[in-house]
C-alpha cells in the first residue's frame, strides 16, 4: 500500500482516506482525491494503481456535477459484521417525536420499551468484551455510547448505592433544534436495559431532568424496582466520564 501511494503523491490532491484490513494480510484502501494535472483521469490513476505488487484490484470513479457517488462500498457493518443504517439523527428524532405525538403515554411506553430492549441486545452482544465484572465497566459503556452518537452520557453510582445517574448531554431524543419533546423515552429504556442487564436486577427507571424542558442535560435514575442496593464489585465513588464532557470543560484536545 505504501508503494501506492506513492506513486499516487504526484498525481492526485487526496480529501479523504480509509483503510482496514480484511484479515490474511489483504486490506481495502478507498479515498476520495482530486486530479493535481489534466493529463490524468479516472481511467489512468485506475491502472497506476495496479502497478505496484500485491494490488489485486482498483476502480476509480470520477464525480459529476459536484456528485461523487461511492460505488464501491455497501452498507456500513459493526465489528461483529451486524449491518448498520447511516441516518441524520434529526430524522430520528423526527420519527420518534411523531410516534409520541401520535400515540402519547402509549408512544412513550412504545419508545421505552424499545429502548430498554435495545440496550438488552446490545448488551448481550459486546458481554464477551466486558470480562467476569461487566458491573465494573461503566465507565467504558458510558464512552461506548457516546461513541455511537445517542448522547454524551456522565453516568455515576448514586451516594449509599441504591441507583444509578445518567447525565445525558445532547442527547439525541431532545436536542436537535426542531425537537418539541420533553421526555426521551427511548434513552430512558436504554438507560434501565443496561442497569437491568448489568446488575441482573429488576429496575425502575425515571427521568427527572430534560433538555427539552430547559435543563442542562436529560437526568435518568436507575434503580432496583425491590429497593435493594445495586452493591457489588461498583466502587461507591465511582463515576464514568467520557471524552466529550471533558473536551467541553477545556481538559482533552
Ligand atoms: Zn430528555
Amino acid at each position: 500500500m505504501a508503494r501506492m501511494l506513492s506513486i499516487l503523491a504526484t498525481r492526485v490532491d487526496f480529501i479523504g482516506t480509509t483503510s482496514y484490513s480484511k484479515g490474511n494480510n489483504r486490506a481495502i484502501f478507498s479515498a476520495i482525491a482530486r486530479l493535481i494535472s489534466g493529463y490524468d483521469s479516472a481511467q489512468s490513476i485506475q491502472e497506476l494503481m495496479l502497478l505496484p505488487e500485491g494490488v489485486i484490484w482498483s476502480k476509480v470513479t470520477e464525480g459529476h456535477e459536484g456528485l461523487l457517488v461511492d460505488r464501491f462500498h455497501v452498507g456500513l457493518q459493526t465489528g461483529n459484521s451486524e449491518p448498520l443504517l447511516m441516518m441524520p439523527v434529526s430524522a430520528i428524532s423526527s420519527m420518534l417525536q411523531e410516534v409520541t405525538q401520535r400515540f402519547g403515554s402509549g408512544g412513550e411506553m412504545i419508545l421505552y420499551n424499545q429502548g430498554k430492549a435495545y440496550s438488552l441486545a446490545r448488551f448481550a452482544a459486546i458481554k464477551r468484551g466486558l470480562g467476569p465484572n461487566p458491573e465494573t465497566r461503566l465507565e467504558e459503556i458510558a464512552a461506548m455510547t457516546c461513541a455511537a452518537g445517542w448522547a454524551i452520557v456522565k453516568a455515576k453510582l448514586e451516594p449509599g448505592g441504591n441507583a444509578i445517574e445518567f447525565n445525558n448531554f445532547e442527547c439525541f431524543e431532545c436536542s436537535t433544534s426542531k425537537s418539541r419533546r420533553s421526555s426521551c423515552s427511548f434513552l430512558r429504556g436504554m438507560a434501565a436495559g443496561l442497569v437491568e442487564a448489568l446488575f441482573r436486577k429488576e429496575v425502575t427507571s425515571e427521568e427527572t431532568k430534560c433538555k427539552g424542558r430547559g435543563d442542562e442535560a436529560c437526568t435518568f435514575i436507575v434503580k432496583p424496582r425491590d429497593g435493594s442496593p445495586l452493591g457489588g464489585a461498583l466502587s461507591l465513588n465511582r463515576s464514568a466520564k467520557v471524552g466529550k464532557i471533558e473536551e467541553s470543560e477545556g481538559t482533552v484536545n
